[in-house]
C-alpha cells in the first residue's frame, strides 16, 4: 500500500511508520519533491487491515499497490533512481559505461585494461575474479587475488569497480573489495544470494537471466531492495531463444519496458547479448537509442590471448570507436557521459 502523506510533520509521519510496523509490514519512506509518501510492504493477502492508516493525522489517503515488485516499481517512486559508486552516476540522465576484460587474468592484463577504458571515458572497471564457466575445466577466475588486483587497477585510474559474487559465502569478501556486487544472469534466481547482496551497502549490478522473463527480473531486485538495499541497477544481457547465429538474443525491447516499470537504471551488454565483438558497436547504439543508462562492454588489450569471451571482447581501438560513435546517439536522446 501507498501511504500518501498530506503533512510533512515528522511526528505525524513517525506515528504512520510505528503503525505500519505494528500490523507486521516494513515502511519505507519516500520524500519526493511535492509530497511523502510512505510503502507499506509485506504480506498481500492482509493488506485491507493498512487501509485505516487513512484516518490517522496528516494522511491524505491510501491506496494500493498493483504490480506485484513494491519497491522496484514506479507506482511507489516515480522517479529515476540515481546509482552512485566513486565518481560514477548511474541513471537519472547520467550515462554510465561498465568496461573492461572477462576476467581478471593478470596485473599487467587488469591494470593496463583499466588504462584502457579510463582513456576512452568508461567510468567504471569490470572484470570477473569468481568466473561462472560452463565447464568446471575451463578458467575459474583468480578468486581473491583477482579481487586484490582489481582494486590496484581501480587506484591506479580512479575508477570504481565491479566484479561478481557467485555463492552467499564470496559475498562479504566480493563486498570488501569491490564498489559494485555483481549478480551473473545463471544466478538472477538464486535467492539466498539476492538476500546476502540485500544486505550489504554496496550497490548491485543484476543481470536478467538468460531464461527469465522481464517480471523476474524486476522480483529478483525486489529481492535485494526488501533486504534494505535499494541501489539496485539492472542489466540486460541477451536470452536464449533459437538463434544460433548470436550467442544470445538481446531484447532491446526491454528496455523501455522496465523504463516504464521501474524506476531502477538500465544497462545493457552487448557483448554477452551478441557474442561476437563486430556486432557489439551496433547494438551499442541501439542500446542508447532505446533508452538505455549504460552500457556493459568487455575490452581486453589482446582478444586473441583471452582466457574467457575473447571472440565478444573489443581491442582497445575498437573500443575508443564505440566511445565516439555513440556520442551523436547520446545526445539525441539527451544523456551525457
Ligand atoms: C560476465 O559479465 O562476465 C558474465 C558472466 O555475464 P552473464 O552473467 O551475463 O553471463
Ligand atoms: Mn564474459
Amino acid at each position: 500500500m501507498i501511504i500518501v502523506m498530506a503533512s510533512r510533520e515528522p511526528e505525524d509521519i513517525r506515528r504512520v511508520v510505528a503503525k505500519i510496523e505494528e500490523l507486521g509490514y516494513q515502511a519505507h519512506l519516500i520524500e519526493g519533491v511535492e509530497r511523502t509518501v510512505i510503502g507499506a510492504v509485506g504480506d498481500e493477502g492482509t493488506k485491507e487491515r493498512l487501509q485505516s492508516l487513512e484516518s490517522m493525522p496528516g494522511v491524505e489517503k491510501v491506496v494500493p499497490i498493483l504490480r506485484p515488485f513494491k519497491l522496484a516499481g514506479r507506482e511507489l517512486k516515480p522517479h529515476d533512481t540515481v546509482v552512485t559508486a566513486g565518481a560514477a552516476r548511474i541513471g537519472g540522465g547520467a550515462f554510465c559505461v561498465f568496461a573492461g576484460p572477462c576476467s581478471v587474468e593478470s596485473r599487467d592484463q587488469i591494470v593496463e585494461s583499466a588504462r584502457v577504458v579510463k582513456a576512452a571515458g568508461a567510468q567504471v572497471l569490470r572484470g570477473g575474479a569468481y568466473k561462472p564457466r560452463t565447464s568446471p575445466y575451463s578458467f575459474q577466475g583468480l578468486e581473491e587475488e583477482g579481487l586484490a588486483l582489481l582494486r590496484e587497477a581501480s587506484a591506479d585510474t580512479d575508477l570504481p569497480f565491479v566484479t561478481e559474487a557467485l555463492t552467499p559465502e564470496q559475498v562479504p569478501i566480493v563486498a570488501r573489495y569491490a564498489d559494485i556486487i555483481q549478480i551473473g544472469a545463471r544466478n538472477m534466481q538464486n535467492f539466498g544470494l539476492l538476500k546476502a547482496v540485500g544486505r550489504e551497502k554496496r550497490p548491485v549490478f543484476l543481470k536478467r537471466g538468460m531464461m527469465s522473463t522481464i517480471n523476474e527480473l524486476l522480483m529478483s531486485a525486489e529481492y535485494v531492495m526488501s533486504e534494505g538495499n535499494p541501489n539496485v541497477i539492472l542489466c540486460e544481457r541477451g536470452m536464449r531463444t533459437f538463434e544460433t547465429e548470436t550467442r544470445n538474443t538481446l531484447d532491446l525491447s526491454a528496455v523501455p519496458v522496465l523504463k516504464k516499470l521501474t524506476h531502477l537504471p538500465v544497462v545493457v551488454d552487448p557483448s554477452h547479448g551478441t557474442g561476437h565483438w563486430d556486432l557489439v558497436l551496433p547494438m551499442a547504439k541501439a542500446a542508447v537509442a532505446a533508452g538505455a543508462d549504460g552500457l556493459m562492454v568487455e575490452v581486453h588489450p589482446r582478444p586473441e590471448e583471452a582466457f574467457s569471451d575473447g571472440a565478444q571482447s573489443l581491442k582497445p581501438i575498437r573500443f575508443r570507436q564505440l566511445m565516439d560513435e555513440i556520442g551523436p546517439f547520446l545526445k539525441i536522446v539527451g544523456k551525457t557521459l
